[in-house]
């Protein structure tokens, strides 16, 4: 595999989180420092050159931390500003206005600590009052720098809408990602979004016990064969201890070891991999300076 990927991008992941004092429980409190940069070691040989961390304000991001393990690992890590969703927004920001948020945004991308804004999520089939705030602040911040909006959709829930609420309200589409369509299992509703023109982000690779593996490469195989797949970027959102590798998941390594494998005993043309971790990233992120 070594030869397929030289330069791939997993376009969206946390190296560090903290969700276990909402979530309760110990697991979503990702911070073995260590195995993580053991793991983008092995990721930069295996060709994996840079990672979207969509860790923002409430989740736990630790900039600091990002910029030591792209120092000691060699990978890039593009960092990211913004707010979740309900109930991670965190209850200093929980009055604030749109406006504030995206001012808080826009001066985080200004002062070179973000380059995207994500991901900002809506509920499992609701979009509440408090996420709402949070995209047009995410609007208002993209309109005033240009950068990406990576977005997070609960278990694939609302995707359509908010493709449709952001290109509606003039985002670039070409710089709007629609996070975890995979975990819907509905191509219909993946086309739609597509057709919006925003990129999806089949990026629970991994995630088992929310859908099979062997769904997301039949879907994406349909897709490449309907020549959609310049609109899709993969990752696999680790966020929890257990999915590292040494403990008990599958760790970063999985996505070009297990799952890349998978999609070409599928029938998938190399280059299609190619497009999915290497142009489209490129493309929506830029190329890096090196
Ligand atoms: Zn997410």
């Amino acid at each position: 595999m070594e030869s397929l990927i030289h330069d791939g991008t997993m376009m969206h992941e946390h190296m560090h989180m903290d969700l276990s004092r909402i979530k309760q429980d110990p697991d979503t409190c990702l911070d073995c420092h260590d195995q993580t940069l053991k793991e983008l070691r092995q990721l930069r040989e295996a060709g994996m050159t840079r990672i979207l961390d969509v860790t923002n304000i409430g989740m736990g991001r630790d900039l600091d931390l990002l910029r030591r393990l792209e120092a000691e690992s060699g990978v890039t890590i593009v960092r990211s500003t913004g707010f979740y969703k309900d109930p991670f927004i965190p209850a200093e920001w929980q009055d604030a206005t749109a406006e504030e948020m995206a001012a808080t945004m826009v001066r985080d991308i200004q002062e070179g600590n973000a380059a995207v804004i994500g991901e900002v999520g809506t509920s499992r089939n609701e979009w509440t009052d408090n996420e709402q705030k949070l995209f047009d602040a995410a609007l208002l911040a993209h309109q005033a720098t240009g950068a990406p909006i990576y977005t997070h959709t609960t278990l694939g829930t609302l995707a359509l809408e908010q493709a449709k609420f952001l290109t509606e309200h003039g985002a670039d589409p070409k710089k709007v990602i629609i996070g975890h369509v995979d975990l819907a299992g509905d191509l219909d509703t993946i086309r739609q979004v597509l057709d919006t023109g925003v990129t999806v982000g089949f990026d629970t690779v991994g995630k088992t016990n929310y859908l099979p593996d062997e769904t997301r490469v039949k879907m994406l195989r349909q897709l490449e064969q309907e020549g959609r797949t310049d609109q899709i970027v993969l990752s696999m959102d680790i966020t929890r201890r257990s999915q590292l590798a040494d403990v008990a998941g599958p760790g970063y390594r999985y996505l070009m070891d297990g799952f890349v494998p998978m999609l070409l005993a599928a029938g998938m043309q190399e280059e299609t991999i190619r497009q999915m971790l290497e142009t489209n990233p490129d493309r929506i992120l830029g190329r890096r300076q090196s």
